[in-house]
């Protein structure tokens, strides 16, 4: 499952070259061109997958696995402080590739990189009716 219009399917079939730290059948791990941070990363399954609801569970559950190996090998040989893993879907939440991919984003003591969202200020009630909207209880 390709989409010939797509650059990450490109770039996962190894047609357009990238520095790719991890590879196996299903997926490539490549550096970011416009990287948050040193080391700044995007697993890429081969197959495309518009996004998170089209992925597979079980390649999600491999998309995991390999975030959580990948952030170990970077904490180690980068001398990460942290990470954060970020996950876009949709134009509204900041997707500008619509082929699925996980942001791994190695992070470091004083790196001035700003990565979250103004918080809101809900009432326990406001918080109550969201819980039944979403369990389906509203
Ligand atoms: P999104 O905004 O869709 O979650 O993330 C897309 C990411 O892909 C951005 O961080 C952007 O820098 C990166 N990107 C876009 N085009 C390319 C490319 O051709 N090669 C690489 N390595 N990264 C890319
Ligand atoms: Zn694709």
């Amino acid at each position: 499952m390709k989409d010939d219009q797509c650059i990450f399917c490109k770039i996962a079939a190894g047609e357009i070259p990238s520095k790719t730290i991890y590879e196996d059948e299903e997926f490539r791990v490549i550096l970011d061109l416009g990287p948050a941070t040193k080391g700044h990363a995007l697993i890429l399954p081969k197959d495309h997958y518009k996004d998170l609801f089209e992925l597979p569970e079980e390649k999600a559950e491999k998309v995991i696995r390999l975030a959580k190996k990948m952030a170990a090998a970077m904490k180690e040989n980068l001398h990460a402080d942290g990470f954060n893993i970020i996950q876009n879907n949709s134009e509204c939440a900041g997707q500008t590739v619509f082929h699925f991919h996980m942001h791994l984003i190695p992070r470091y003591e004083g790196d001035k990189q700003k990565i979250g969202w103004i918080p809101g200020k809900p009432s326990q009630e406001e918080l109550e009716e969201i819980r039944k909207e979403i369990v389906g209880e509203a």
